[in-house]
């Protein structure tokens, strides 16, 4: 059986959103079963194999999920990289581009001190576009980011090979 087959078969795939053609992974069915979401979080961690970080930085909205009990099973903090204009403090921002247009994350400019070891987290990789982003925000901001975890990577958008050649170790438990 593939690796996590139990969990894949968690995770619903809704043709067609949120435009023709595209077939989104929906992880909204894993995380509403309590079993499937526990092993979510168990596998995750261990792929770091004992190497806790002083923060775990989730991508909003639903890296926020997996951040938040990532962290707590791991005894760090989290860190929230946040969508344009909502964060309240002084804060640094990256633009990346999407398919068509930008996006933009943002995190407060104070959220960790130069020489953190901080793991990202999101739901899903696809062509890297975030998880770059993300990376060249903490790293921006001093941090050393070398790892990073999904739940699920499309490998044929080749997102998973961008961090590699970032020097990020991306984990994915679900290709
Ligand atoms: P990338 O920037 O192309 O790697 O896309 C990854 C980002 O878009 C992540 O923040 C994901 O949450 C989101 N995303 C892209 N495709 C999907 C999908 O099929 N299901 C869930 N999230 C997706």
């Amino acid at each position: 059986a593939e690796p996590n087959a139990d969990l894949a078969e968690m995770i619903r795939t809704i043709p067609d959103h949120p435009k023709p053609g595209i077939m989104f992974r929906d992880i909204s069915t894993l995380m509403l079963d309590g079993g499937s979401f526990a092993a979510t979080i168990d596998r995750l961690a261990e792929a770091l194999e004992g190497d806790a970080p002083d923060l775990i930085a989730g991508t909003e909205a639903r890296g926020f999920v997996f951040a938040s009990a990532l962290a707590y099973r791991l005894g760090c903090g989290v860190l929230m990289l946040r969508k344009a204009g909502k964060l309240p403090g002084p804060s640094v921002r990256i633009e990346y581009a999407l398919e068509y247009g930008t996006d933009m994350l943002e995190m407060h400019d104070d959220a960790c001190g130069p020489g953190a070891n901080i793991v990202l987290v999101d739901d899903l990789i696809a062509t890297g576009g975030t998880a770059l982003a993300a990376v060249e925000l903490l790293r921006g901001r001093g941090a050393h980011v070398s790892q990073a975890l999904f739940v699920i990577d499309l490998p044929e958008l080749g997102g998973a090979q961008k961090l590699r050649d970032a020097g990020v170790e991306p984990h994915a438990l679900v290709e």
